[in-house]
């Protein structure tokens, strides 16, 4: 049997492609330099992919996204130098950033509303495709391409693939061998998707042998016409795609045909369980000529080494595999398989046991989900306590992030600066931020947030049963990189986590604070999760931790909780016949974490706009106020919310923080006055897309003093 992998991380051991990149922006190393580290990185996947496996794509590698390199590999985009380039990407002219399947991976969407006319050109030779020059380089395929572009409608699309598929041709006439990757082929299409993907794939026929198709995240439903498309070599996903896996061994596989078997995932850390993997490559062997172990889908979802982390728990350590370790398991059990070595018995030990919270779990009663005070009651007991002015105004919660902060937090954890020092260095923070507040007029208050690196890794940091890496890096999107925590026992809090913070910001002023919770969704979103139990428990077991973290702010007279859920929509699976039963412990773990007393204001966030396919599950979540992105989406979220008769109060995200201009009053007027047509105006609050982290205190005062004018004038 051989083997076959592919996508490792093109990050570097030490984020090289990071660095590189970046200092190329800053103009400290100029193009034959960052040329220079990128294909040092190319080469050093390539020797990684050379010792362990016998196939593999050499030509991988990206300057910033495999998106944007199809779409300058159709003409859409014709950058003429690397400044041009990376203009695409960031800065002004950049184009939009949206979700990778259900992944943390973020592409470039290309976007084709206003062009109306527009046809496509073979642009191969471009400078920006050095990669797939290769003589087997690696490509997004043009159906995946165009269905995750944005402004196609289906004949477009349809006219568009057909225009690509014999750009994609001419590639291939150059290259020895081409891997395509098809992750949308997963998605549920219709019919007349699936015949375009015949027929443009029939365009290839006389290249067939060259070909090798990849699919990954989940089944290919329509599995028996996959096999018939003429390719050499096909891949499928057998971790998230068990049907395909059953469909195959009962049907068997066509012989002209290489199955690439992804049996070793790609999208968790857990080590591989041998003897099992063992079995299923048994059953496919006896229903396939030609068989290859691969991953089950691209490897530059995990960090790219363990061997660098050493402060990882020992019996933790040996439960786990990262994309280097993952090589080498499919190395190690392609061995196996033929019998040149045998397998060893690893001894598993639970990990991270904590009976008590099991019990807490076991023991939920329906009504833990349920609270027992209704909206409309809750929402005049809350009114009478806050007294809150109409258009009330907030902000999400983080304030910028100076470099002073950074630094800061940085030596407190080299250990330059002790902990009193640390603490009282937040609390001055937290204190000059109230009275930027009261200086700038805002209703309710936050503490900054100040304390955090990252909305996720710091309760990971809080939380037992939770570890996190030292150099667990992944591509968040182009240069930017986050460590994910790792959840791999039971959860609980072993100390208060937040209350201190919040509590000193209250004490320094009468205006409301916020408390601020990132939710269970979200927080085993941005993780690499135990797989042992099911996901609900793991999320119940995370909303009880913080639920009593909201006891502790009830005790400490804090009025207004927020319980972030900015991952709720993007950890939905792929496939629609999966959300009910995804969506179910998704909104029952957020009604329990906020299952707390009725004079207690429970605000959620959530920053994106896409709301129309999940509305009717966010109103089954119990807040009393939702923050939201607003200002980009062209009021269509209203129009959501309208559908439903949505009775909780809304924020609207006037200014978008992700872009670096200051809005006009001009412009938040205007979101306003097109929403109020639709929303009751007692319901309607006031406020920024999302956390000020990332933006500079002279725009956010310029930002916030125009935002609470224009609350002031309604
Ligand atoms: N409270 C977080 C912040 O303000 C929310 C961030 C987010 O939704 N991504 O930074
Ligand atoms: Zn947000």
């Amino acid at each position: 049997m051989q083997s076959h992998a592919y996508g490792f991380p093109r990050l570097g051991s030490n984020r090289e492609f990071k660095k590189s990149i970046e200092s190329f922006w800053k103009n400290e190393s100029n193009s034959d330099q960052l040329w220079k580290s990128l294909d040092t990185l190319q080469n050093e996947n390539i020797e990684r992919y050379t010792s362990n496996v016998d196939t593999f794509p050499n030509g991988e590698l990206t300057l910033y996204d495999p998106m944007l390199d199809v779409a300058i590999l159709c003409g859409l985009y014709s950058p003429s130098n690397l400044d041009e380039y990376y203009d695409l990407c960031r800065g002004k002219n950049a184009l939009e950033m949206t979700k990778w399947f259900n992944t943390n991976y973020h592409y470039l969407v290309p976007e084709f509303f206003d062009k109306k006319d527009i046809s496509f050109k073979s642009n191969i030779d471009h400078f920006a495709l050095r990669y797939k020059q290769a003589s087997f380089p690696s490509v997004i395929g043009p159906f995946t391409f165009l269905k995750l572009s944005k402004g196609l409608s289906f004949e477009k699309l349809s006219s568009l693939f057909l225009q690509l598929v014999p750009i994609y041709k001419e590639l291939i006439s150059k290259v020895d061998q081409i891997q395509i990757e098809e992750p949308a082929f997963v998605m549920d299409l219709s019919e007349e998707e699936i015949s375009l993907i015949e027929k443009g794939y029939k365009l290839l026929e006389s290249s067939s042998k060259k070909i090798t198709l990849v699919t990954y995240y989940d089944n290919v439903d329509w599995i028996e016409r996959l096999l018939k498309l003429p390719v050499s070599a096909i891949g499928l996903d057998f971790v998230r795609g068990k049907d395909q896996f059953d469909y195959i061994c009962k049907n068997g596989f066509p012989e002209d045909k290489k199955l690439i078997a992804g049996l070793v995932d790609a999208r968790n850390v857990w080590k591989t369980n041998i003897f099992s993997c063992l079995e299923k490559l048994k059953a496919l062997d006896s229903s396939v000529k030609n068989l290859a172990l691969s991953n089950a889908a691209p490897l530059f979802h995990l960090p790219v080494s363990l061997k660098v982390e050493n402060n990882l728990d020992a019996n933790l350590k040996a439960n786990l595999s990262f994309a280097e370790e993952k090589l080498e398991e499919i190395n190690h059990i392609s061995k196996c398989f033929s019998g040149a070595i045998s397998p060893e018995k690893s001894t598993n030990k639970p990990l991270g046991v904590n009976l008590y919270v099991q019990e807490r779990v076991r023991s939920l009663k329906d009504s833990d989900f349920v609270k027992d005070v209704s909206l409309e009651e809750r929402k005049s007991i809350q009114a009478d306590i806050l007294g809150l002015p109409s258009f009330p105004t907030t902000t999400i919660g983080s304030y910028p992030q100076t470099c002073e902060v950074r630094k800061k937090r940085s030596e407190f954890k080299k250990g330059q600066l002790s902990k009193e020092n640390y603490d009282l260095y937040v609390k001055e923070e937290i204190a000059k931020l109230v009275d930027f507040q009261e200086e700038v007029g805002l209703d309710v208050f936050v503490h900054g947030e100040f304390e955090r690196t990252d909305m996720v890794e710091f309760f990971a940091q809080n939380l037992d049963g939770v570890a996190t890496t030292e150099s667990g890096w992944i591509i968040s999107y182009g240069t930017r990189a986050y460590r994910p925590p790792i959840i791999y026992g039971d959860i609980s809090r072993p100390k208060t986590m937040t209350i201190d913070e919040v509590v000193h910001a209250q004490s320094l002023t009468k205006k409301p604070v916020k408390g601020m919770l990132t939710g269970s969704v979200t927080i085993i979103a941005w993780s690499f999760c135990r797989e042992d139990i099911p996901l609900s428990e793991v999320s119940y077991q995370i909303s009880l931790s913080l639920q009593d973290e909201i006891k502790d702010y009830e005790k400490s007279n804090i009025q207004i909780v927020q319980v972030d859920e900015a991952a709720f929509r993007e950890k939905a699976p792929i496939k629609k016949k999966d959300w009910p039963s995804y969506f179910e412990w998704a909104v029952k773990s957020f009604n329990l974490l906020t299952n707390t007393k009725a004079e207690t204001q429970i605000h959620t966030h959530m920053c994106y706009s896409e709301f129309g396919e999940i509305i009717n599950y966010i109103n089954e979540m119990d807040f009393d106020v939702i923050s939201i992105e607003a200002s980009r989406s062209r009021g269509d979220i209203i129009e959501a919310f309208e559908k439903i008769d949505f009775k909780r109060q809304i924020g609207l995200g006037v200014w978008d923080i992700h872009s670096p201009s200051v809005p006009s009053k001009e412009e938040i007027k205007d979101i306003i006055t097109r929403s109020l047509r639709r929303i009751p105006s007692e319901n309607f609050w006031i406020n920024p897309d999302c956390g000020l982290k990332t933006r500079d205190w002279e725009e956010t005062k310029l930002a916030l003093k125009a935002l609470v004018d224009v609350a002031k004038s309604l």
